[in-house]
């Protein structure tokens, strides 16, 4: 009742004491300094008040009847919890015994009697402020534990050389937690090493510069990557806290947002945001590389009808699957590029309803586009079976190209829509350039690919052999052959005009082969028929050096034909060799361990570094025709001319001149010390039958200039 009484910023102390004076002096010493104070006659009424009143201080007599301080002590001690209610017992002045006592059943403090009543008000303020002090200091301590056991965070110490001083924090991620045990080894031997490196990296620099260091690192936990972020703060002058935090879950969550901004959600390929930026790389890099790149717009034909009689789900199916057959569709090598260029994987976007967009990169030709959009054509019409239907579709699928039709994203995108609506008009499946003359060169194309097809089959191609002559004998010492195409309804074709398309689709593979047969072959018949010193140059494209099975194939052919290896000599072009020179100099080695000659066609027109030429096997550099050509026409051309022959002798390799026109160049090229030469001049390129005529005339020729 006394309670009500009671103002709340008052501390209110329970005096407990059996002697009736005592307690009266206590009031009157302790009210007048703001106490509130309340009496216990003995420990039991002391233990039911405690209980009530909660108070602030305890000042409590030893001796007492029935129970004495000291039990009283013990039983308030229990009570009071983890609150620290300062007990202070009152002992006489030389009882040491019952001072010890006190302390050992938990009392705070003890003042002996006869007690000073002036300074018991000072002292039981000191009490309460020192009691205080130490309460909020635990609440704290509970606070700041509490705390660190909330974060999701391993927290650990550790020294400037990396050894674990104490561990805190989160147990429950087993990614990152850390047993006890751990503490007092080295990090590296404790953690994942990519951690371990990252933390030593940064633990100098947090000692060193006193700033927060935040790093990630990976690490590959049971099959799956898992992303972790890692704060290190200098807590000393040797020693380090490290906060090492799991932020896969985030990781991956910023990952599905990425990916949900940059893709359709129904078929998951990129939309019209990604393939615009797909669009811009592309055209960078083709820009870069002198190449193409076709955008293919499809609408598939009557996709409303299927919406409309079989329902939104079947719709859905489809244009899943549509998705997915283009996805295969244009994984296929149409677009990588020929000359040591890497590879660029085409891109699918779907914009849309209907409407899907194919990004082919980096293509060489046209004909790479209307490819695709045929195959795709091919694909398409296959029956889909979506549930319990089966569905059969077109597509209607236009085709711009850069940098024809527009260097420009936009307007690209524009002609592919308006190519599509072209391709619509012209009765729906099937494909349409944007620009009407490339309809008609993809058409041409396509007809002469049928028709190389054919024309190993139809044996439509001849070699002509043109003579190669020795400058300072005047001799035919060989010949080259090249390839001729002659089509039953067109006449001769030139290699320039075929080779490329050869090249594109894997013909030349089986035609090269057949120019090596044959012209081996023929040359072998020469060599028995008189011309016994002759010797034969074979031209050899790039895609056939690039098969595994090179040098196999080309060595059963020289056998076959009975022909000696050292006269066999097979022109490669720079670009060739450039291509894959790890890959390129075994095969050639291979081919001249058995006595085969090399050569290099086309000197001066390609990357004319000379660093590979040393290591490549070579025996022989051909000057390139326009060389000759300009030699008396441009400044620097006959110096080019000389520093070539010059440099080729110093590596002890041939020198060949081609295209000789006149007796100028032929004049300017024996004196130089050219070794060989070939060209008009000498002689076109011949049939078999019209070189034997010339090897003839030749011998009987007056070669005394010579001589
Ligand atoms: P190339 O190997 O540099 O062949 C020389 C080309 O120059 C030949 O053209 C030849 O007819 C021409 N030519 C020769 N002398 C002169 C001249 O004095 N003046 C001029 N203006 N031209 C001359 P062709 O036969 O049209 O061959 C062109 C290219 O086609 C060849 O260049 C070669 O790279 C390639 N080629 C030819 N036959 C084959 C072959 O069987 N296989 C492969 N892979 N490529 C071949
Ligand atoms: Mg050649
Ligand atoms: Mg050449």
């Amino acid at each position: 009742m006394e309670n009500v009484l009671h103002d709340r910023d008052q501390p209110i102390v329970l005096v407990v004491d059996d002697d009736v004076t005592l307690r009266i002096l206590v009031r009157e010493s302790l009210e007048p300094s703001g106490f509130f104070v309340e009496e216990a006659t003995d420990g039991a009424e002391a233990i039911s008040l405690f209980r009530n009143l909660r108070p602030d201080i305890v000042l409590l007599d030893v001796m007492m009847p029935e129970m004495d301080g000291f039990t009283t002590c013990s039983e308030l001690h229990k009570l009071r919890g983890d609150e620290q209610i300062p007990v202070v017992m009152m002992t006489s002045l030389d009882d040491t015994d019952s001072i010890n006592r006190a302390y050992e059943v938990g009392a705070t403090d003890f003042i002996t009697k006869p007690i000073n009543w002036a300074i018991l008000p000072h002292r039981l303020r000191y009490i309460l402020r020192a009691s205080k002090a130490f309460n909020d200091l635990k609440r704290s301590e509970a606070k700041n534990q509490a705390l660190l056991e909330a974060i999701p965070d391993m927290l650990f110490q550790i020294d400037r050389d990396g050894t674990l001083l104490e561990i805190k924090g989160a147990r429950e991620n087993r990614f990152t937690a850390i047993p006890n045990e751990f503490i007092g080894r080295k990090i590296g031997e404790v953690m994942p090493s990519e951690a371990a490196q990252a933390i030593m990296v940064h633990l100098e620099k947090a000692i060193v510069t006193r700033e927060v260091q935040v790093f990630e690192y990976r690490d590959s936990i049971e099959g799956n990557t898992r992303f972790f972020e890692g704060r290190l703060v200098a807590s000393g002058e040797e020693k380090v806290l490290a906060i090492i935090r799991d932020v896969t879950e985030h990781r991956l969550a910023e990952e599905q947002i990425f990916f949900l901004a940059y893709h359709d959600t129904l078929t998951h390929l990129p939309n019209r945001h990604l393939l615009k930026d797909r669009m811009r790389q592309a055209l960078a890099y083709a820009q870069r590389h002198n190449l193409l790149v076709a955008i293919l717009f499809l609408d598939l034909d009557n996709f409303k009808r299927i919406n409309d009689t079989l329902g939104h789900n079947t719709g859905d199916l489809l244009l899943q699957g549509v998705g997915d057959r283009l996805v295969k569709c244009v994984r296929r090598s149409d677009t990588v590029a020929r000359a040591g260029m890497e590879r660029l994987e085409p891109t699918v976007a779907r914009l849309g309803g209907d409407e899907f967009t194919v990004l082919l990169n980096g293509i060489l030709s046209i004909q790479n586009a209307a490819k695709v959009a045929q195959r795709i054509l091919d694909m398409l019409s296959q029956p889909f079976i979506l549930g319990p239907h089966e569905v059969v579709i077109t597509a209607s699928i236009g085709i711009t190209v850069f940098p024809i039709d527009s260097e420009d994203v936009e307007t690209l995108l524009k002609n592919a829509d308006t190519a599509m609506y072209q391709a619509k008009e012209q009765g729906k499946n099937n494909y349409q350039f944007y620009a009407e003359s490339m309809n008609a060169v993809a058409l041409e194309r396509f007809t002469m690919e049928n028709q190389l097809r054919k024309a190993l089959k139809n044996q439509e191609f001849r070699l002509n052999y043109q003579p190669q002559m020795d400058l300072r004998t005047g001799k035919i010492v060989g010949v080259e052959s090249v390839l001729r195409w002659v089509q039953p309804d067109r006449g001769s074709v030139q290699p320039e005009a075929f080779i490329p398309l050869a090249e594109d689709t894997g013909l030349i593979l089986p035609i090269g082969e057949w120019v090596l047969q044959t012209a081996c072959a023929e040359t072998q018949g020469l060599r028995r028929n008189g011309f016994s010193s002759l010797s034969l140059t074979v031209n050899i494209s790039s895609l056939q050096l690039r098969q595994k099975e090179f040098a196999q194939t080309v060595i059963q052919v020289v056998k076959a034909s009975d022909m000696d290896p050292h006269h066999l000599e097979l022109e490669l072009t720079e670009s060739i060799i450039m291509q894959n020179i790890e890959a390129t100099v075994p095969k050639l080695q291979g081919l001249k361990d058995i006595g085969i000659q090399l050569s290099l066609d086309d000197f001066g027109t390609g990357y004319s570094s000379l660093s590979y030429l040393e290591r490549i096997p070579l025996d022989t550099i051909k000057i390139d025709r326009s060389f000759i050509n300009d030699i008396f026409r441009r400044p620097n051309c006959a110096s080019i001319v000389k520093a070539i022959i010059a440099m080729a002798h110093s590596l002890n390799l041939k020198v060949v001149a081609e295209g000789v026109e006149t007796e100028d160049q032929l004049a300017f090229l024996m004196e130089n010390g050219c070794d060989q030469a070939q060209g008009y001049f000498i002689s076109e390129p011949l049939p078999r039958d019209a070189l034997i005529d010339l090897l003839d005339e030749w011998k009987s020729l007056d070669l005394k200039m010579f001589r």
